[in-house]
């Protein structure tokens, strides 16, 4: 059912190559979406209902959900799902508004100052997945940050429901009316991210757009950055577990299963130092994903080429491995787990020990569920109230204090053959460089 790297001894060279990764070829995916973003572009809010009929099947009269309509989903929802969701967006919260940024002013000389300003992005638009699972969850960590940022204009986009007469999920409407979010629309993929970046006569354009979504989402945003902000391509779900000899291989092999659930294409990867434990889940995990729902789907992403699980003769070289990896979930499952944690490097979010599992991230933790994947949590984070700001330098410098940087101002510019930035400060001296210079 999953295959097994032994990487006792020594470490292969370049760890990352010789990893299970799903190959996600977004490039090639672009040639796709390139006349979807196109047509979006030229032909607007019709172009986007045609591609909804062709690509989700369903005939839609106008891409904008009306409000009373969100209202009555939120009227109809589940009275424990609304109980969950508000819970989810209480402790999302808590932790997002810690997040929130002030603005710093350094004195750099008397007189010189530097104010780095934080502003909110002016419109974002949360793309809200909805092909193979409905993701209401992702309406909370979208919109959560975006409105302890401050952005003042949101939108959600999420994929029209052939079974919902052509609107989105009522449980994702129902998240957006809670959340007081009243501009959605019901569109998908590449045309929903065209959609916000170039603006149709329905949805004005945005200047971000966030949120996670299938290939098509990934390279539609790709495409269209520059033209639109984007948070990251957040791909197919990934799940590591570093885990020792201490680990519950029932746990182990549930939270593996958790995460192949979402998708074909997730990958599972357990990295240990006891071969006993890797036997144990290996054992375990057939009994499992066929007593769940999505057995097919799961056992199809537990036996793709981006699922395994890697042996290591220590704890140090499992974290290189993981460190390498760069997964967007990380749990930790051995002895003294949380200083095992603190050396982890490189993962969109880590979960410490035994009950700490994804899925409370992916619903109650108060962390965020939109992480990076594909190994970019070596250089990127998740979502947060940071994706949504923009740091701002105001400098204000009085003459003295421009006097006292004159001189080496126009040194510099003079090395870098630019002699019209000193021409611009001596301007304001009578054509010379101020004799006093600031220390
Ligand atoms: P989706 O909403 O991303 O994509 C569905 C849309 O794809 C449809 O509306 C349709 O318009 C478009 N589409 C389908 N087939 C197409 C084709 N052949 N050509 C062009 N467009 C096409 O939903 P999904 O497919 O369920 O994917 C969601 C993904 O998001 C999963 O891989 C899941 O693992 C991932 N996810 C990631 C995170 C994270 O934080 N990284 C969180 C939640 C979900």
């Amino acid at each position: 059912m999953i295959s097994r790297i032994d990487m006792r001894g020594s470490l292969p060279e370049d760890l990352r190559d010789v990893l299970p990764r799903a190959e996600l070829d977004v490039e090639a995916a672009l040639e796709k979406v390139r006349p979807i973003c196109d047509d979006v572009r030229h032909r607007g809010a019709a172009a986007v209902r045609e591609l909804t009929a062709k690509f989700d099947g369903v005939e839609i009269a106008t891409t904008r959900v009306p409000a009373e309509v969100l209202e009555q989903a939120l009227a109809e929802l589940d009275p424990k799902i609304r109980a969950a969701l508000e819970e989810s967006i209480r402790r999302a919260r808590l932790v997002h508004r810690d997040q929130r940024r002030t603005d710093a002013t350094t004195q750099v000389v008397p007189g010189g100052t530097v104010t780095e300003r934080w502003v909110p992005v002016d419109r974002v638009g949360l793309y809200v997945p909805g092909g193979r699972a409905v993701y209401p969850s992702s309406v909370v960590m979208n919109v959560v940050p975006a409105q302890e940022a401050g952005v003042g204009s949101l939108a959600v986009s999420s994929p029209a429901q052939k079974a919902f007469g052509g609107l989105p999920h009522p449980t994702i409407m129902a998240a957006c009316a809670l959340l007081g979010v009243d501009e959605v629309y019901s569109v998908g993929g590449a045309q929903a991210v065209a959609m916000f970046a170039y603006g149709t006569e329905e949805c004005a354009p945005a200047t971000m757009v966030t949120g996670p979504g299938n290939i098509w989402v990934a390279a539609a945003k790709r495409l269209l950055k520059g033209r639109i902000g984007i948070d990251s391509e957040a791909g197919p779900t990934e799940i590591a577990i570093l885990a020792d000899e201490t680990a519950d291989p029932v746990h182990v092999a549930a939270d593996l299963i958790s995460q192949a659930e979402h998708d074909t294409i997730a990958a599972a990867v357990l990295v240990t130092t006891s071969p006993e434990l890797a036997d144990a889940v290996e054992k375990e995990l057939p009994g499992q994903v066929s007593a769940t729902k999505h057995s097919e789907r799961i056992a199809e992403a537990l036996g793709g080429r981006q699922s395994g699980i890697v042996l290591v003769s220590s704890i140090d070289d499992g974290l290189k491995v993981v460190d390498a990896y760069a997964a967007e979930h990380l749990e930790i499952h051995t002895a003294d787990a949380a200083a095992v944690a603190a050396r982890v490097r490189n993962a969109g979010a880590v979960f410490v020990g035994p009950y700490a599992p994804v899925s409370l991230g992916d619903y109650l933790a108060g962390s965020n569920h939109v992480l990076p994947t594909g190994g970019c949590a070596c250089h990127s984070s998740g979502l947060s109230v940071q994706s949504f700001l923009r740091g701002i330098h105001v400098v204000d410098y009085t003459r003295d204090a421009l006097a006292g940087a004159a001189a080496h101002v126009s040194v510099l510019a003079d090395a870098e053959d630019l002699p019209a930035h000193g021409a611009a400060i001596r301007a304001r001296f009578d054509w010379q460089v101020p004799a006093t210079t600031e220390t």
